[in-house]
């Protein structure tokens, strides 16, 4: 019970004196403000310096460091018990379920949080970490650079900030505590201060917190899928922790993913704002064809049921692909139809119809429109290499090409022409 209470105690310390645990203190005259140093998105998605909007109720529920890592679906597979309400992360929590403050870490000491951050990172499954102080390292399209920095570097500070790097916008974002997601204006340095501001739903603030310390880049390899695969990805999920799988399409549409383990896991696949699409708990495989709306960023989340397994899980991804009715030249007898997803081509012969045939040899294909000589594509319309006609009199030459008589064209479109075959060179009426 005196544990307890003392971790109460502690608890409201650090409740009342750091920013990113629980609100953010703004200056008490609230005056319409002005963004000097950051940009906030408003409805219709534009970066702003004011009427920022506040759209997403779950910004109260996640800092700046659940933001930087990525982590902050709900509800945060690291915190066991509610103790601040599902707010989540604070540096400390996904190693030792605890934020840092309440270990009597000393939080104030940079290295300390550096520290930690990578331990964190580490346990996640995270290779490749290093950090470098206050010079911000190359970063490649695999890699995931972010920062921390101190209040000042006096080991006085009431609180540390991260920032997140986003190479395909080359750009910085934060989320100061509760504050809509905010993007930095240029690159962080240590020269320069970073003032404390906030989007909340009253609207931009100015925030009595700044940062004027040292600051670490930390950077790591991101845990990915790359699509197509050629074969099922393994992940590593070690005892107790999870692992959160980054993959992206470039087309919409409906995915078959198969998840499986020697282990019962837990899993959840997340859209790029961890907004749940499917999920099952104690399966040792499942096969699930989500549909994914939009091209982009999706995340797999997964965990043994077991916090005393240690092990891997196998993880399929593969569009159902689909090919527009528009096919493109390929050679003399095929044309060929890509799905828009890249990982899929389908080849198929050209097919004309006999009543558009030109002087005896030319003809366009009705599936890529590209004009064909029928005669120096080596297909000629040589009767006697005529095995395969239909009942109406439509016939496939010899390199493949299909010649159509205008009433067996849609029931060749629909795949349903059947072309009978024989043995010896048949006479074409
Ligand atoms: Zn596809
Ligand atoms: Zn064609």
């Amino acid at each position: 019970m005196k544990k307890q209470i003392e971790r109460l105690l502690s608890l409201i310390i650090v409740l009342a004196i750091a920013i990113n645990i629980i609100s953010i203190h703004v200056f008490a005259d609230s005056a319409p403000y002005t963004l000097q140093q950051n940009t906030v998105q408003d409805e219709n998605g534009q970066w702003v310096t004011s009427g920022g909007a506040y759209t997403d109720s779950r910004w109260g529920m996640y800092n700046c460091y659940g933001y930087a890592i990525n982590r902050f679906e709900l509800s945060g597979f690291y915190l066991e018990a509610n103790d601040r309400g599902n707010i989540q992360y604070e540096v400390g929590e996904i190693e030792s379920e605890m934020p840092i403050e309440l270990e009597g870490i000393d939080y104030n000491q940079l290295n300390e949080v550096v520290e930690r951050v990578e331990n964190e990172l580490r346990c996640m499954g995270y290779t490749g970490v290093s950090h470098t102080l206050n010079t911000i390292p190359d970063v490649s399209p695999s890699e995931q650079l972010i920062c921390v920095r101190m209040g000042d570097d006096n080991g006085t500070s009431f609180d540390y900030h991260f920032m997140r790097y986003d190479l395909e916008t080359d750009a910085w974002y934060h989320k100061p505590s509760t504050s809509a997601i905010l993007k930095f204006n240029g690159v962080p340095s240590r020269n320069v201060e970073w003032i404390g501001e906030a989007c909340l739903l009253s609207g931009e603030q100015s925030t009595e917190y700044t940062y004027k310390g040292d600051i670490v880049f930390i950077k790591y390899t991101k845990n990915t899928i790359a699509l197509p695969q050629s074969a099922p990805d393994v992940k590593h999920i070690k005892e107790g922790r999870d692992v959160l799988i980054e993959f992206k399409v470039n087309v919409a549409g409906n995915y078959n993913i198969s998840i499986s383990s020697r282990y019962a896991f837990n899993y959840e696949i997340y859209d790029n704002e961890f907004n749940i699409i499917n999920s099952n708990t104690g399966k040792t495989s499942v096969s699930i064809v989500p549909n994914l709306q939009k091209a982009g960023t999706y995340y797999i989340r997964a965990n043994f049921y077991s916090e005393n397994v240690e092990g891997d899980v196998s993880i399929g991804i593969e569009h159902q692909h689909t090919y527009p009715p528009r096919a493109m030249y390929f050679n003399s007898s095929l044309h060929k139809k890509t799905c828009p997803c890249g990982g899929s081509v389908e080849y198929e012969s050209h097919y004309v119809r006999r009543s558009e045939i030109v002087d005896g040899r030319y003809a366009n294909c009705i599936g890529c429109l590209r004009r064909l000589d029928l005669t120096t594509d080596n297909a000629g319309i040589i009767m006697n290499t005529v095995i395969k006609i239909s009942d109406n009199g439509s016939y496939v030459l010899s390199n493949g090409v299909v010649v159509l008589v205008d009433e067996d064209v849609e029931a060749f479109l629909n795949g349903t022409l059947e072309f009978n075959t024989y043995n010896e060179p048949a006479e074409i009426n």
